[in-house]
C-alpha cells in the first residue's frame, strides 16, 4: 500500500493534561488559549486543536467552548470497556458522548504500565469509544529497552494491530505513536524515526480497517514535543500531528506548537 500525505488530514496537535489543572484552573487555560489563538489568526479549519482535561473538567470546559463558540475540541483521557453497570470507578464512552467529547485516548504508555492495562484491554477501550461515536486516541510506543531488542516499530506495530483487532472497517481512530522513553524525558525521537514507525502503523490501519482507513487515519508523534521541534514532525509525510504532555500545560508554549505551520521553514 502507498503511503502517502493525505490533504483530508488536517493536522491535530492534542493536549494531554494528565493529572493536572482541577475545573477553575482549566477554564482559565482554555479561555487563554483560545484568545491566543485567535489573537494569532490560527487558520482552524488547517489545523484541530484538542485539549484532554482531567474526567472532573469536562463539563466546564463543554460549557466554556460551547457558550464563547470557541473552535476547540477536547475529549477524555480514558474510557471503561464497559458501557453501564457495577464498574466502581469507570467512566462509559455514554457519558463522555454526552459531555460533547470528540476524542478519548486509549492505550496511554501510563495507563499501560501504573494501571496494567493489556492490548486487549486498550482493543475493548477503543471498540467501546467507537460504539458511543468517540473518536479513540489509540497510543503505542515502545521503551527503550524495547528499542534496543527490537528495533522501534516492532511493538508498536504489534500493539496497533492488537488495538485493532476487534473494530469495524473504515472506523475512525486516532493513532499516537509514542515511544515511552520520550516521553516526559526531553529526549524526542528524531523525525525519521517517527516518520518510519508511522509509515509502518499506517500499513497496520490499512490492514485491519481497510485502505480508506488507512488514507484518512491520522497518526501523532508523542514525547517531548515542544514548540523548537514540532515543525520538523510534521514535515514527515505520515506524521499528521502531535500528542503533547508537559508542553501543553503552558498556554504560551502549546499555543506556538498549535501554531507550527508558521515555523515549517525553521
Ligand atoms: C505524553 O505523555 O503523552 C507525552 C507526550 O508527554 P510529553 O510531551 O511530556 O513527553
Amino acid at each position: 500500500m502507498a503511503v502517502t500525505s493525505d490533504s483530508r488530514r488536517i493536522p491535530l496537535i492534542a493536549g494531554n493534561w494528565k493529572l493536572n489543572f482541577d475545573h477553575l484552573q482549566s477554564i482559565a487555560f482554555v479561555q487563554k488559549l483560545a484568545w491566543v489563538l485567535q489573537d494569532a489568526r490560527l487558520d482552524f479549519r488547517a489545523v484541530e486543536v484538542a485539549v484532554f482535561p482531567p474526567f472532573t473538567d469536562l463539563r466546564s470546559v463543554q460549557s466554556l467552548i460551547a457558550a464563547d463558540h470557541f473552535p476547540l475540541v477536547f475529549g477524555a483521557q480514558d474510557v471503561s470497556e464497559h458501557d453501564s453497570g457495577a464498574f466502581t470507578g469507570e467512566i462509559s464512552g455514554a457519558f463522555l458522548k454526552a459531555l460533547d467529547c470528540t476524542y478519548v485516548i486509549v492505550g496511554h504508555s501510563e495507563r499501560r504500565a501504573y494501571h496494567h492495562e493489556s492490548n486487549e484491554s486498550v482493543g475493548a477501550k477503543a471498540a467501546a469509544a467507537i460504539r458511543h461515536s468517540l473518536v479513540p486516541v489509540i497510543c503505542v510506543g515502545e521503551t527503550a529497552e524495547d528499542l534496543e531488542k527490537r528495533g522501534a516499530a516492532a511493538v508498536p506495530v504489534e500493539q496497533l494491530a492488537a488495538a485493532l483487532s476487534g473494530l469495524p472497517t473504515g472506523a475512525d481512530i486516532v493513532v499516537a505513536y509514542e515511544p515511552v522513553w520520550a516521553i516526559g524525558s526531553g529526549q524526542a525521537a528524531t523525525p525519521e524515526q517517527a516518520e518510519s514507525v508511522a509509515a509502518q502503523l499506517r500499513e497496520v490501519v490499512g490492514e485491519a480497517l481497510g485502505s480508506d482507513a488507512a488514507d484518512r487515519t491520522r497518526i501523532l508523534y508523542g514525547g517531548s514535543v515542544n514548540s523548537g521541534n514540532i515543525a520538523r514532525f510534521l514535515r514527515e509525510p505520515n506524521v499528521d500531528g502531535a500528542l503533547v504532555g508537559g508542553a501543553s500545560l503552558v498556554v504560551d508554549e502549546f499555543a506556538k506548537i498549535a501554531r507550527f505551520q508558521n515555523h515549517v521553514g525553521v
